[in-house]
């Protein structure tokens, strides 16, 4: 029999299935899974309006036969089968499949394997697992049957069969073991049913496998002995591998919170129940179900790049991509869950994928359903909140401040920070609606922990006022407001660099005329202090505390010290000035003694220095010198 020809574009992929060192080669059982699947729709559709085709729904199934002997792997349905005209246009160019987005992006000349990744390269995935493919169909309405073979590239041949039953079956000869592929593997029944659970358990119809199993052998009563250990006997049975429907086609009020939570552990692993499901059905321009999950926990490697984000995809009940990244954006990549739409083909590559448009869309709603679900827990599960957000509160801050916070509009209201007033985690609009009327500004504090922020000279200062002030203690955490600028009008102020604008014109009146009658005494400190301060200056901001001390440039000392800390090698000029109230007895004395006693006034000078540095935590460079001082002092 005349050998038949691939055409040149069939030829190169199949010549890449069957040189493939491609690393998904297990989903050639999906792809041959879902054409069985696509081929019974074909039947099941006819059926509704055609009597004679006399099947019902139930009466469809593909099934799995492994044939360990010979090598054999077959993939059998019932559905609607391929005349021979049919197989020779379907199998033999790749052009008349779903396959041919694929073929255009071998088109533009891409020769790299890679560009397959994960997706589905249709029939001829086959070759990369099989010697030869052999293809039994008999099409519905039609009597005789058809074979059509290949052993790859170098043709195919079709001829007459022996088929009573309608529908198609795929043979698969595997190929031979080598040192590192285990090609037999596909004819282990867990391989088998590993892979159907993976790729294809949404497949609405029943795949079937006869398993081997094993149970107690059935014992006659009158020869039960019972010291006899029990024996065991090996039989078979028709196994359904697939679960077949998924959790997110049914209707919400038909599945349980059970239902949905026990959902997520299986699939994405977790012990932990999620804190919230989302199950989203949209029917429109793109028409699809997702179901996501917001976990309770970060798993361990979340803030590393070993995390991999994304949701699972499919498309019509077919897993193509496990970890789909364009469905999500980065700020919310602790969500898990899957999306599933027909609008996709199957054999879409990863390229095309990445500007689909139908993605983007779908992207720009789930964001829309995830951050209302997250306010809802908010408002409503406050307990549940923070536990959420002690979780992934820092992704949201990332979120804030990545991208020249162009998320920051969407993100802000699902920020929580500490209010030292209240003594518990508020949102930005909790404490704005908390604002006294006097209050203009939205204060907070960056520092190693709560209780070093309340010992801040501004802190004091401010809770004399009755205004609040957000302490922030995470690293992340002052790029925050820097990012934002204001909220609700307000602009934020750093007590530790920003003028917090708590003076009556009157007051900085009265300041500025301190200052400038006080103009010798403040270079006076400033040169006793040998250069450690860029200017000594007087504030009405202190409080009851003589001094404090505030950075000289643009940048927080916390900020200083987290550079530092990412970068200890870097030199970070840490310019400081010191501010000192001029309504404090110590400070008046300073005063008296620049004139009386310049000597005792210098010692003065560096003991309020070192209470700065201590206010502001940081180290005092010669700890033995400054106790020599005070001790002197006494
Ligand atoms: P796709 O499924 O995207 O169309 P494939 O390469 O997987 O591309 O399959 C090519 C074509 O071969 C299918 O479109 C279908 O017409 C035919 N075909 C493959 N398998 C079967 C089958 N089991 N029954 C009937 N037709 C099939
Ligand atoms: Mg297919």
């Amino acid at each position: 029999m005349a050998k038949k020809q691939f055409k040149a574009e069939s030829k190169r992929l199949l010549d890449m299935m069957i040189n493939s060192i491609y690393t998904h080669q297990e989903i050639f059982l999906r792809e041959l899974i879902s054409n069985a699947s696509d081929a019974i729709d074909k039947l099941a559709y006819l059926a509704l309006t055609d009597q004679n085709v006399g099947m019902s729904r139930e009466d469809f199934a593909i099934d799995l036969r492994a044939d360990k002997k010979l090598g054999l792997l077959t993939v059998s349905d019932n559905g609607i089968g391929m005349s021979r005209d049919e197989m020779e246009q379907n199998l033999g160019t790749i052009a008349r499949s779903g396959s041919l987005q694929f073929k255009q992006e071998l088109d533009k000349d891409q020769t790299d394997v890679d560009i397959i990744g994960q997706f589905g390269v249709g029939f001829y995935a086959a070759f990369m697992v099989a010697d030869t493919v052999t293809v039994l169909s008999k099409k519905y309405g039609e009597t005789e049957a058809w074979m059509w073979q290949s052993s790859g590239a170098d043709g195919y041949t079709v001829s007459p069969c022996e088929k009573t039953t309608v529908g198609t079956e795929v043979i698969l000869k595997l190929k031979a073991d080598s040192d590192d592929e285990k090609f037999s593997r596909f004819l282990e029944q867990y391989e088998l049913q590993n892979l159907v659970k993976k790729y294809s358990d949404y497949i609405r119809y029943p795949i079937r496998m006869e398993m081997e199993k094993s149970r107690r052998k059935e014992v006659p009563e009158e020869e039960k002995d019972a010291d006899k250990e029990p024996e065991w006997e090996t039989y078979t049975e028709l196994t359904t591998l697939n679960s077949m429907v998924p959790v997110w086609q049914k209707a919400k009020k038909d599945v349980s919170d059970e239902e949905y939570d026990g959902f997520y552990k299986d699939k994405f692993f977790d012990y932990e129940k999620p804190l919230a499901h989302i199950p989203v059905s949209v029917e429109g321009a793109v028409t699809y179900k997702a179901l996501l999950y917001i976990p309770a926990k970060a798993p361990y490697d979340f803030y590393t790049k070993d995390y991999k984000k994304g949701l699972q995809l499919y498309s019509s009940g077919v897993m193509i991509m496990e970890h789909c990244e364009d469905l999500i954006p980065d700020h919310f990549r602790f969500v898990r869950g899957v999306v599933d739409t027909a609008d996709l083909s199957l054999n879409i590559s990863r390229e095309l994928l990445q500007h689909n448009r139908q993605l983007s869309i779908i992207s720009a709603n789930l964001e829309k359903k995830i951050k209302q679900e997250l306010l809802n827990m908010q408002k409503d599960r406050r307990e549940d909140y923070e536990k959420f957000f002690a979780a992934f509160g820092r992704q949201l801050k990332y979120g804030v401040v990545a991208d020249y916070g162009m998320h920051k509009d969407a993100l802000q209201d699902l920020l929580l920070f500490w209010s030292a007033k209240e003594q518990k985690l508020v949102t930005l609009k909790e404490y704005v609606d908390a604002m006294p009327e006097a209050q203009k500004h939205i204060y907070f504090a960056a520092g190693e922990s709560n209780a070093r922020l309340a010992q801040l000279p501004q802190y004091q200062r401010l809770q004399e006022k009755g205004f609040d002030v957000l302490f922030m203690t995470e690293d992340v955490d002052e790029f925050v407001p820097r990012t934002l600028m204001n909220y609700a009008e307000k602009d934020f102020r750093n007590l530790a660099t920003d003028d917090l604008d708590l003076s009556s014109e009157e007051e900085k009146k009265a300041a500025e005329a301190a200052a400038a009658d006080w103009k010798d005494g403040l270079d006076f400190i400033k040169t006793s202090l040998d250069g450690k301060i860029v200017r000594a200056e007087v504030s009405a901001d202190l409080g009851s505390h003589p001094v404090c001390l505030v950075p000289g440039g643009g940048m927080s000392f916390e900020m200083e010290k987290y550079f530092k800390r990412m970068n200890p090698d870097m030199p970070i000029p840490m310019e400081k000035v010191l501010q000192l109230n001029p309504e404090h007895p110590v400070v008046q004395k300073l005063r008296t003694l620049i004139a009386e006693d310049p000597e005792k006034a210098k010692q003065y000078a560096q003991v309020l220095y070192a209470q700065g540095l201590i206010l502001a935590d940081l180290p005092i460079e010669d700890a033995q010198a400054y106790t020599d001082l005070i001790c002197g002092l006494l």
